[in-house]
């Protein structure tokens, strides 16, 4: 020490090594960095240069380390011994384990692939698992987004070819007006905190929409504590009094949409609501400057926006924006007439409408950057209309939601708020044309691949998976008549669907990291009972073989046969890419990676290899060499990196090329990884200030999506406010067309298909029915805890370990209800039981809880008495998987019947106290489930 040095005792240093990569703690993906010692964990923070959070850590990310480290955590691969749902399992080998389910899967693949129903949850590697299904030649694949959040994908992705998060985010800079739709604290969590962060230092009006006021909402300047199923009724109401007051910008909609667009008129005739188009098949506008028709692309017309207009053939014709502006202009959206429905007095929503539009045209922002448009013309400063949204699953999962998405969007495009200074901005790489061009692909003959992804954009009814009759090809009957937009697939019904044979049983159901028999299914009694139902002559199982993926002992563990267990996100490679769901920014692409921190100490292996080695084992095109040996011998981080789509475009797009000095486009680069490393694990491009905005008709950034692999062609994108395809469906539904509607789903067909946006009751116990549920049920996630995942988190535990059902206060007490007092919630299936807290900041006819917390007794690797088991309750349990039935029987899946989004928040409830001697602990109980026998913790020291 040197002599006047104070003599500080410093602490321990804590790590003697730091590596970056990417937490997977909840769906941000934020750059951490890892601190370790002696090659244990010791501590997680963020990354400062990373672009999604530039340092922020929620405690769910801190919290990683005790996720880690949790508990719960598998051990090695598994094979059931005692019948579903004991819990019975031995230990194997990998080789067995491998060997066992390479010849379930050849044998299938051999057979009928589409036996082999392939489904995965939250997992980050769907551009992997997609292709997985495509070489296997299965139709039965998706990932969570049926159930998650599809609505508002395919909603905006139809509409203006992107959407909310991934896809897109305000100009958190420059807007001037939020409105925050039904956004759970811990999904859309670092990025929009410092988000909202920055509009508070700004002074920029936050209003949130949402049935309960928490997170997020208490923030807000103004909270819309709105009716649960009814935010499509208000968006209407602000687009019926934008239109009203004539605060819409016809000459944005002439220039970016297709609101100037014809529409033919011929009611009962195989054309009626298609657009009118030329020889050419170009759509046509009547131009007032000559007063002829012409082509609606031309950009030099002053295209008419209202009248009925004469084709040359005799037909009549409407701009679509007539067709539009005569549906909102209704009674059925003023303001007066939705109050009593939504809860949103009228006064407030003429007033939002009004201060919207102050904020889009009296506002404007106008920013220093000249840019050139499609056509060539050049404009010297970017002007932007700063109103911005975003919504979330509480608008998505209704069986409303999809159309109730496509007006927030609508909304948005009134005001020209679209990728513009101060409004929506894009990540690249979107847009994307509308639809995406990609459609599902068809079943082919056995043990070939599928020609294309399982999992696309239907543009008419020729696109469905349908049997000549009609029947669903798919065991979840997405792209059925069912469903015929389902661009993620019914996840939530694949179990009851393969259980009941409807349309048919499956040999192999294949799932990764979705826990199916407990927080992410409907229903679970009647799940439990379809995992476990037998065949009355054979005995067998009626779904024959189960093999599931997961790192941790979930309910859904107990109910396989065959566990292939995962490593944790500290233990592998995984790669965000932009084939999948990348991180990127408005300013830009951006994909990232994880590296292993630290090597497994357990007889476990990361899924995304397993699924290589499969796939090699059962020798599919493109997982193996021309003589037969794995094509991917490295496996995942040797994918990563050797893998190409298509010529020059992989997993990555940083750092291509022998040299790493390509971008998008370029061989595989053996150093790949390690320049990602040496990065921080991410890779970020910056946009040219020329192509920051406007990119749906911005000639720079067209032509450089072109070139970079992200668009076919260099072509502007109209927003299609009038959307087409779906009108397609409802002409075959009326009996036109070479594919038409069975008859038993016309009705339906005809009804939701509306090619312009509507609002109708969700479908199962619509607010107001007289059905003796007079509540709304919906779930909200606190933001330290993500799905179920927190619940084996040492940490996160002792913040929730139960949940409560949160009351309006004034609602419960005049029915004799306090706090902490136990009710039942009982719905048309069942009920629960759960204690009450009461508060003011939620919607007098809601009431809600947080999700995934309540856990089986034993799951988890928790105690039996866990208060997680004893006191923490689903809703699930009362939720409905079907609909009531129908004539003739049949029942739909309680889903969103445009997507096949699951209703999830459609849930109506009767709320009474329970009697004395039933308070204290939640019911229904299941029978504890018994673990495997899981890994040793050791505490690092
Ligand atoms: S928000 Fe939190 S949990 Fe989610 S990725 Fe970022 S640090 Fe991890």
């Amino acid at each position: 020490m040197a002599k006047d040095e104070p003599d500080i005792a410093l602490s321990e240093r804590s790590a003697d090594e730091i590596k970056t990569t990417t937490c997977y703690m909840c769906a941000c993906r934020c750059g951490i960095r890892v601190h370790l010692k002696n090659g244990r964990v010791r501590y997680i923070d963020g990354n400062r240069d990373h672009p999604v959070n530039k340092g922020v850590l929620c405690g769910k990310g801190s919290a990683g380390l005790m996720t880690h480290y949790s508990p719960s955590r598998l051990r090695a691969p598994l094979k059931r011994v005692g019948p579903r749902g004991s819990g019975e399992f031995e230990e194997i080998s990998w080789d067995e384990a491998l060997e066992t389910a390479t010849s379930w899967l050849k044998d299938v693949r051999a057979r009928d692939p589409k036996k082999l129903a392939f489904f995965t949850g939250r997992d980050q590697s769907q551009a992997l698992t997609g292709w997985f299904a495509q070489q296997y030649g299965t139709i039965n694949f998706a990932a969570h987004g049926g159930f998650c959040s599809v609505n508002m994908a395919a909603a905006g992705l139809y509409t203006f070819g992107g959407s909310f998060w991934e896809f897109g985010e305000p100009d958190w800079d420059h807007t001037r007006y939020f409105m925050l739709f039904g956004v759970a604290e811990d999904h859309a969590s670092n990025p929009i905190k410092t988000a909202l962060g920055k509009l508070k230092q700004r002074g920029v009006k936050f209003v949130a929409v949402n049935p309960i006021r928490t997170g997020y909402g208490a923030i807000a300047d103004e909270w819309i504590g709105i009716r649960p199923g009814t935010d499509g009724l208000f968006v209407g109401a602000l687009i019926h009094e934008l239109m009203r007051t004539q605060r819409v910008d016809l000459d944005y909609l002439a220039r970016y949409t297709n609101a100037h667009w014809l529409v033919v008129d011929s009611p009962d005739a195989a054309d009626d609501g298609l657009f009118a188009r030329n020889a050419e098949g170009k759509p046509l506008a009547f131009d007032k400057t000559t007063g002829a028709l012409t082509d609606a692309t031309r950009t030099d017309i002053a295209p008419a926006m209202t009248g009925t207009f004469t084709l040359a053939d005799g037909r009549q014709v409407r701009p679509s924006f007539a067709l539009i502006a005569e549906r909102f202009l209704t009674d059925e959206y003023a303001p007066d007439t939705v109050a009593v429905a939504t809860a949103v007095p009228a006064d407030t929503i003429r007033r939002i409408a009004r201060e919207l539009a102050h904020a889009a045209f009296e506002e404007t922002v106008t920013l220093d950057i000249p840019w050139t448009d499609h056509t060539g013309r050049r404009h010297e400063k970017t002007v932007g209309r700063p109103v911005s949204m975003h919504a979330m699953r509480g608008i998505s999962a209704h069986s409303n939601g999809f159309h109730t998405c496509r007006m927030i969007h609508l909304l948005q495009i009134v005001l020209g708020s679209i990728d513009c200074p101060g409004g929506f901005r894009y990540k690249a790489p979107f847009p994307k044309p509308i639809p995406p061009p990609n459609k599902p692909a068809r079943a082919t003959e056995p043990g070939a691949p599928l020609k294309g992804g399982p999992l696309g954009f239907p543009q008419g009814p020729e696109d469905l998976l349908v049997e000549p009759n009609g029947a669903p090809q798919r065991i979840d009957k997405a792209y059925s008549w069912d469903a015929p937009i389902a661009a993620h697939g019914l996840m939530h019904m694949v179990i009851t669907n393969a259980a009941t044979s409807d349309p048919y049983p499956v040999d192999v159901l294949f799932m990764y990291m979705a826990n199916m028999s407990w927080n992410s299914s409907m229903n679970i009694p009647a799940i439990l009972k379809h995992l476990t139902a037998t065949d009355a002559e054979t005995g067998e199982y009626k779904i024959p073989k189960i093999i599931y993926s997961d790192a941790y002992s979930s309910e859904m563990v107990a109910y396989a046969d065959l566990i292939l267990p995962d490593t944790t996100y500290l233990e592998r490679w995984d790669c965000i890419s932009l084939l999948d769901r990348p991180i990127s920014g408005p300013g830009g692409p951006a994909d990232a990676i994880r590296q292993p921190v630290v090597a497994p100490d357990r007889n476990v292996r990361a899924f995304q290899s397993v699924l290589l080695d499969l796939g090699a084992r059962l020798g599919l095109p493109g997982f193996v060499t021309e003589t037969g040996t794995p094509r991917y011998p490295g496996g995942y981080a040797d994918y990563i990196v050797n893998h190409e789509r298509s010529p020059g475009v992989g997993s990555l797009a940083g750092f291509r090329g022998q040299d790493g000095k390509s971008y998008g486009r370029g061989a595989p680069n053996p150093n790949q990884l390690e320049s990602y490393i040496a990065g921080g694990c991410f890779h970020e491009y910056h946009l040219a200030p020329e192509q920051l905005y406007y990119k749906h008709a911005n000639k720079a950034y067209l032509e450089w999506a072109k070139d970079v692999g992200f668009m076919g062609a260099a072509t502007p994108i109209t927003f299609q406010l009038y959307l087409e395809s779906l009108q397609k469906f409802r002409l075959a539904a009326r009996g036109h067309g070479a594919v038409t509607a069975p008859a038993s789903h016309r009705e339906r067909v005809d009804k939701f298909f509306d090619p312009i946006p509507f609002w109708y009751p969700p479908l199962d116990n619509a607010p107001g029915d007289d059905t003796g549920f007079p509540f709304s049920a919906i779930t909200q996630r606190p933001m330290h805890m993500y799905h179920s995942w927190g619940s084996h988190n040492g940490w996160l535990r002792q913040i929730t370990a139960e949940n409560c059902l949160y009351m309006n206060r004034e609602r419960a007490e005049a029915l004799g209800i306090s706090d902490d007092d136990w009710v039942w919630i009982k719905s048309a299936i069942g009920r629960v039981k759960g204690r009450v807290r009461l508060m003011e900041g939620v919607n007098p006819d809601t009431v809600w809880t947080w999700n995934a917390i309540g856990r089986r007794a034993g799951a988890a690797g928790l105690t039996p008495d866990a208060p997680e088991a004893v006191r923490g309750f689903l809703l699930n349990h009362l939720i409905t998987e079907l609909l009531p039935e129908r004539e003739g029987g049949y029942r739909f899946s309680n889903s969103d019947p445009v997507t096949g989004q699951a209703a999830w928040y459609d849930l109506r409830v009767h709320i009474e106290k329970v009697a004395p001697a039933e308070a204290g602990e939640t019911a229904p109980q299941f029978e504890p489930i018994k673990s495997p026998a899981l890994a040793e913790v050791e505490i690092a020291r």
